[in-house]
């Protein structure tokens, strides 16, 4: 199976934090990680960043409207 590399991992970084992977993409990603300690360090940060602009977001979409904006697009994608 074909290996991902890092800038595939990076590109993939928002929709696996999202839950949004498909489970093939999901498992290639996590392999991925399992060998690459610097794509391991740049989840890490990103984590970090993202729960830092979750402390202090610029425009808090509330909690209810975020999950309906995320179910539409998860139903537009795959109806
Ligand atoms: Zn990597």
């Amino acid at each position: 199976m074909k290996r991902f590399s890092c800038g595939e991992l990076v590109d993939l970084v928002t929709a696996y934090l999202e839950n949004d992977l498909d489970d093939p993409t999901l498992r290639r990603l996590q392999e991925h990680l399992a060998g690459c300690e610097g794509c391991r360090r740049y989840l890490a940060q990103f984590r970090a960043t993202v729960g830092a602009l979750g402390a202090l977001p610029p425009e808090p979409l509330a909690a209810p409207a975020r999950e309906r904006l995320l179910a539409a697009f998860r139903r537009r994608r795959r109806p």
